[in-house]
C-alpha cells in the first residue's frame, strides 16, 4: 500500500531521482558511467592498487561532486570510516599526502575518474 517513500534518494553524480536508495549515492545510469571511466586508457598511469583503490571508493559513495558547474570540478572524498573529509579535484588533493604532494592519493583519481564519467 505504499507509493511514495518518505525520503527521496537521488543520485550524487547527476541529482536524478532514484526510484531504490542506492549504497554508493549513484543511479545505475551513473554507476555503469563510471565502472566503464575506470577502464579508460587516460589512468593507465596510474598504480594499479591506487587505481583499484579510487574505484573502491567510488563504490562506496566516497567521493561526492561538490561543484557541477566549473570547469574545474571539486568533489568531497570521504574516506570509509566517515572521520575525515577532504576537498579533491583532478589536479590537487587536501589530504596529507596530497598536501605533501608525495604521489597522487586515491582521491585525485577518484576525481579524475568522474569527470572522465561526466
Ligand atoms: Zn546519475
Ligand atoms: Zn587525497
Amino acid at each position: 500500500m505504499s507509493t511514495e517513500t518518505p525520503t527521496e534518494h537521488r543520485c550524487v553524480k547527476c541529482n536524478r531521482l532514484l526510484r531504490n536508495p542506492s549504497p554508493d549515492g549513484l543511479g545505475p545510469k551513473c554507476r555503469r558511467m563510471i565502472r566503464r571511466a575506470g577502464k579508460a586508457p587516460e589512468l593507465a598511469g596510474y598504480k594499479p592498487h591506487q587505481l583499484e583503490k579510487a574505484v573502491e571508493n567510488l563504490r562506496q559513495g566516497g567521493l561526492i561532486p561538490l561543484r557541477k558547474s566549473s570547469k574545474n570540478r571539486v568533489y568531497l572524498a570521504v574516506s570509509s570510516d566517515g572521520t575525515s573529509a577532504y576537498r579533491t579535484a583532478r589536479a590537487a588533493c587536501t589530504c596529507p599526502a596530497g598536501l605533501k604532494a608525495v604521489h597522487v592519493c586515491w582521491h585525485r583519481i577518484a576525481a579524475h575518474i568522474f569527470d572522465l564519467a561526466s
